[in-house]
């Protein structure tokens, strides 16, 4: 059971093959067996997972199953969670149980979803490799030494190693896609305001964006489904119709249009990424697509932009921890300043701190205009180039990332971890949607590699194509079939 798509799990479940009981038990029983090797979730929830099941089953038997009625899966620990400890991958919220359901949460159970836990993460969603939680590193399936990328790290290995088809991921600068690609699995970013952030805990607020992670693009669509829409808790939703995002999904590809972007093959990209990449491209030839070069001019401008902006958004959104409000106390505080002081100092990693620090001194005064502002305007120079390259073809692919996921405590220096980005933050910060898909595999550790995942972007509100233009791919590889050793190992 551990191996099937979610569309596959919900045919075993109409067909009464098994029920989401039993489903869940069996899943419930390889987390506790194989998880303490991958530490992928933070929060097992049995009890609440066979209920969902239970009710599930009990909804089927009335005739009343939706699509997504039974089927498991596990959440960020960045959503919150109703009488569920949601940490944020922190010690500052390492007792935090939400008194309330995030938006997603809330249609995914009204969708009939189990939820089985929350998955493990970087430290408020800070990251690219997971080694920035609270809760110790989470390991890649596929190569045990090696980082499941971040900071969705916990949802992508959970899925890499068969404990739950489906996860909730975030991504305010590639926290879906890079893990994603990572860990051979598909996550697909939604346009900015397409998915409610209500109840997600804030990184940088005009970046974050929730969306799913699943084997396959197919999984993602029907995922997407429940959880897109407007939310009038949420100011940056949009109030724009959610269309059935699986009706679309064989549509045939001839006469797409498909963009390279040339500045997302240059310098530091991998060669045999690039090789898995540039074949994914012939792939989509011989489905009918014209390919051409363009320019995205602005690209090098991604990085330095992004670490202005959202650092700058965090450090406003990460002052509510101070001990009182929110979050870790210290003990004995002497006075209100002292209390304030040890509490953020014991409750933050080093990360974070460093992002808080260097947000703060970009909003101050007299330094406002020269960082912050002056991002801004890059950042419209960013989204510019998109929709000047999508005036000319219908989506762009690339890398997800330049590497093949890298060892634990390979990168030791932050600017290195923050290059990671380089494919995947432009695309936050322009708000589009982006897929990442398994698209070979690079660096001959172990044997076969680790998983390379193929980037294809849209316009903004393009899920749909998205969705149809990945699924044709995977219904031409079987890159997304692949297991690691480790799940097939333990079967
Ligand atoms: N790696 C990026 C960062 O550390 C993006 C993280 C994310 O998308 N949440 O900020």
């Amino acid at each position: 059971m551990h191996d099937k798509t979610l569309t596959e799990l919900a045919a075993c479940l109409a067909a009464g093959e098994f029920t989401s009981r039993e489903l869940t038990e069996s899943l419930l029983a390889r987390i506790d067996r194989l998880d303490g090797e991958i530490n992928s979730l933070i929060t097992v929830t049995p009890d609440a997972a066979r209920e969902a099941a239970d009710r599930a089953d009990a909804a089927r038997a009335k005739g009343e199953a939706g699509p997504l009625t039974g089927l498991p899966l596990a959440i960020k620990d960045l959503f919150c969670t109703d009488g569920v400890l949601t940490t944020a991958g922190s010690r500052m919220l390492a007792n935090f149980v939400a008194p309330y359901d995030a938006s997603v949460v809330e249609r995914l159970k009204a969708a009939g979803t189990v939820s089985l836990g929350k998955t493990n993460l970087d430290e408020f969603a800070m990251g690219s490799s997971n080694e920035n939680s609270h809760f110790g590193p989470v390991k890649n399936p596929w190569d045990l030494a090696a980082v499941p990328g971040g900071s969705s790290g916990g949802s992508a290995a959970a899925v890499a190693a068969g404990l739950v088809p489906a996860a909730m991921g975030t991504d305010t600068g590639g926290s879906i896609r890079q893990p994603a690609a990572f860990c051979g699995i598909t996550g697909l970013k939604p346009t900015y305001g397409r998915v409610s952030r209500w109840g997600i805990i804030a990184y940088a607020s005009s970046l974050d964006q929730a969306g799913p992670m699943a084997r396959t693009a197919e999984d993602c669509a029907l995922l997407l489904n429940a959880i897109a829409g407007h939310d009038l808790r949420d100011s940056t939703s949009v109030a724009r119709g959610v269309p059935d995002y699986t009706e679309e999904l064989a549509a045939p590809l001839s006469g797409l249009k498909i963009g390279l972007p040339r500045e997302y093959f240059g310098d530091g990209l991998d060669p045999e990424v690039e090789s898995a990449v540039r074949e994914a491209v012939k792939v989509y030839e011989s489905l009918g697509a014209t390919v051409r070069e363009v320019s995205l001019p602005h690209t090098h401008y991604a990085i330095p932009a992004y670490y202005v902006i959202a650092p700058a958004e965090a450090s406003a959104n990460l002052s509510r921890y101070d001990g009182v409000r929110f979050g870790h106390r210290c003990e004995a505080p002497t006075d209100l300043i002292d209390l304030y002081e040890r509490s953020r100092a014991e409750g933050f990693g080093e990360e974070v701190k460093r992002r808080i620090l260097i947000g703060t001194h970009t909003l101050s005064e007299g330094f406002f205009d020269a960082y912050y502002k002056k991002a801004q305007q890059v950042r419209r120079l960013i989204r510019q180039d998109f929709l000047d390259a999508f005036e000319e073809v219908d989506v762009l692919m690339g890398p997800a990332s330049p590497t093949p996921a890298f060892d634990l405590g390979a990168r030791k220096d932050p600017v290195s971890m923050y290059l990671q980005d380089i494919y995947t933050i432009a695309v936050n910060l322009a708000g589009i949607p982006g897929i990442s898909v398994p698209a070979g595999f690079a660096g001959g550790r172990p044997a076969e590699g680790r998983p390379v995942g193929l980037q294809i972007l849209g316009t903004h509100f393009a899920e749909a194509r998205l969705l149809n233009v990945a699924h044709r791919f995977q219904q031409a590889t079987d890159w997304h079939l692949r297991r690691p050793a480790f799940a097939e190992e333990n079967a």
